[in-house]
């Protein structure tokens, strides 16, 4: 009995340093200057609009699945948010036409990741064109840092918050249109990050970012959320159907 105490004990203490050692992705930005106070403050959370889809309130993953139909994967987090997990996360409703798309998420802080390792997950429109999401605070942004239409288009200017801060994409996407068979209109789109426009008008030239799900562009295709392999947090994501 001893024996078995003494290993229970040793098999206690052998957790200790591992819980010591966990990495707070979401705890003190210790290191980090900000360039104004106010890349520290939280976006505030805006309310879905009567008549929006509530595609995540926080409470369930019920308007989720995996990108291969499967249970939603992701941790559902006290307060409110979800955590990538395990794989994209797809919405079992599809989309086309043209809608907006309200996305509030944070970065985790990784000091010693850096460029595509840095906090990076990603919303893809029609499951095909990517917003991208990446700890991209304070860089001179490319079209593969936050904001960008990725590998497509540059965000007009860098609106990304501090990691671990709470901020907000609003998509307005307009799919592309065919007529017999053939594309007449490519996609288009517009981004709001944290109030600031980044992307008016951007008309998007091919059918499919990188990591997208790619399919025939003129299907309708879910909302996306990439599994980056960075703990990427969201909440409150809501959709308005618009009718033209
Ligand atoms: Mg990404």
């Amino acid at each position: 009995m001893t024996t078995l105490k003494s290993l229970a004990c040793l098999g206690v203490l052998a957790l200790v340093p591992l819980a010591a050692f966990a990495q707070d992705f979401f705890g003190p930005l210790d290191g980090l200057k900000l360039a104004k106070p106010e890349d520290g403050i939280d976006t505030p959370s805006t309310p879905a609009p009567a008549g929006a889809l509530l595609l995540f309130d926080g409470k369930s993953l019920n308007n989720w699945t995996s990108k291969d139909g499967g249970p939603a994967s992701w941790e559902l987090l006290s307060g409110g948010s979800m955590q990538v997990k395990k794989g994209d996360l797809v919405t079992k409703e599809k989309f086309d036409g043209h809608f907006k798309l309200h996305v509030e998420f944070r970065v985790p802080y990784m000091p010693k990741a850096t460029g595509q390792g840095r906090g990076n997950s990603g919303v893809y429109s029609q499951g095909r064109y990517e917003v991208q999401i990446l700890d991209s605070y304070g860089l001179m942004s490319l079209d593969n840092d936050c904001g960008g239409i990725y590998k497509v288009a540059t965000p007009l200017v860098n609106a990304c918050k501090a990691p671990t801060v709470w901020q907000a994409y609003d998509i307005d996407f307009t799919a592309p249109k065919f007529a017999d068979g053939k594309k007449v209109a490519p996609a288009k789109i517009n981004v709001i990050q944290n109030g600031q426009p980044i992307h008016k008008d951007v008309l998007i030239p091919i059918d499919n970012t990188v990591s997208g799900m790619g399919g025939d562009p003129s299907t309708p295709g879910p909302i996306m959320l990439q599994d980056h392999g960075n703990p990427v947090q969201y909440r409150n994501i809501w959709l308005v159907k618009v009718k033209d």
